[in-house]
């Protein structure tokens, strides 16, 4: 077997240089080995993207959604949820909290909406937006390329759509039938003709999910080309058909972090100048969950900046922080300048997508 070391110096020295039976070894690592992978990607992430942590204000825009997802406590099914929607206001109103704190971008999540009026609801908001001249991402599920460019058109410049899973007949068995992955597959790919930045990701700890699974996903970033990535460990919820009856206990919580992280190491040692976001599902297994993705090569935090209010009813999965993060912002910059860390300042581009776009640029010019 190839000593560790070597499989460690070959990522470092080129992005998509491993195979998938060793980034399948990476995620499968002791914690032994994990040590020396963490370092070894968090080191990469160093030299890529400097000591540097860029914050997007995460606006949870509202918790209506038409899908069903069977892991998802917004999903359509859950009669127990309150639903809500922001209005314009309420949603600039947060977006300048975000710009208070001195974040340079925001994300806008929100359950699937796919109508007319949503899409010129979602108009109205980026132009509302536009003097606040910061970053914006957006995650608002599966739509048309025409909107995907609406929205382009009107101000967006990055959107996240998880692929949740690279394995189709993992995807299948998440979902219910007239959920398509294809569909998901083919937004991506129309997300990138209308000029995003394009972030995807998965789910780990996904019951039937396997190690050569998780390292499908890897190769699968590689292969959409994405900018961003974001991920995180699948936590259960106990309205939802795929949750109901299950309580982590303190080992299982344990062991999802562990895996979580080292999906976050085996994918910047994969992808190299991509951002990747340390996930809200990460703090919610360990407080120090955010911190401890930066040090596995993850250099991206999305504290959420949703009034308080909405919290318990955007509750994704069991035991998502509700805490006023606003008013925690000065501990977690004093939690990241204890590793070394500081805040990026701008909008944080995503440099994999900033290096593609100088490319073209000069072959244009040659
Ligand atoms: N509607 C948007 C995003 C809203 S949900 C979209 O379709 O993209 C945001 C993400 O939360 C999902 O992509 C999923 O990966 C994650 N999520 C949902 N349920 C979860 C659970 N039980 N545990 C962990 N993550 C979950």
């Amino acid at each position: 077997m190839i000593p560790l070391e070597d499989i460690l110096q070959k990522a470092a020295a080129d992005a998509h240089a491993l195979s998938l039976e060793e980034l399948e070894r990476i995620l499968s690592a002791d914690e032994k080995d994990a040590e020396r992978i963490f370092a070894a990607a968090y080191s990469l992430k160093v030299r890529c993207c400097g000591r540097k942590v860029a914050f997007r204000g995460l606006i949870e825009a509202g918790n209506v959604c038409v899908k069903d997802c069977l892991y998802c406590g917004i999903r359509r099914s859950n009669g127990k949820v309150a639903r809500y929607r922001m209005d314009v206001e309420e949603i600039v109103r947060t977006a300048e909290v975000a710009h208070r704190l001195g974040y340079g971008s925001i994300v806008i999540q929100s359950g699937e909406i796919e109508s007319a009026a949503n899409s010129d609801f979602i108009e109205e908001v980026l132009l509302a937006l536009r003097p606040l001249d910061l970053g914006i991402t957006l995650s608002l599920g599966e739509q048309t390329e025409d909107v995907f460019r609406r929205w382009k058109d009107a101000g967006a410049s990055r959107y996240l759509l998880r692929i949740e899973t690279s394995s189709p007949r993992l995807y299948s068995a998440l979902h219910p039938a007239d959920h398509s992955w294809r569909r998901r597959v083919e937004c991506l790919h129309a997300l990138r003709r209308c000029g995003y930045q394009v972030g995807t990701g998965v789910m780990c700890a996904l019951p039937g999910q396997t190690m050569a699974d998780l390292a499908r996903d890897v190769a699968f970033y590689a292969e959409v080309d994405a900018d961003m990535i974001g991920m995180g460990p699948y936590i259960p919820h106990p309205d939802t058909p795929l949750g109901k009856d299950i309580v982590l206990d303190a080992a299982d919580k344990a062991r999802r972090l562990f895996l979580a992280l080292k999906l976050i190491a085996a994918t910047r040692l994969y992808l190299h100048d991509v951002n990747i976001a340390a996930s809200t599902a990460l703090q919610a297994l360990a407080e120090d969950g955010r911190e401890r993705g930066i040090l596995a090569g993850a250099n991206v935090i999305m504290p959420n900046v949703t009034d308080t209010c909405h919290r318990a009813e955007y509750a994704l999965y069991a035991g998502k922080p509700g805490f006023d993060e606003t008013a925690a912002a000065p501990r977690l910059a004093e939690s990241l300048r204890a590793i070394g860390e500081e805040m990026e300042e701008g909008r944080g581009d995503s440099r994999h997508w900033a290096n593609n776009v100088q490319n073209v640029e000069s072959q244009g010019r040659r």
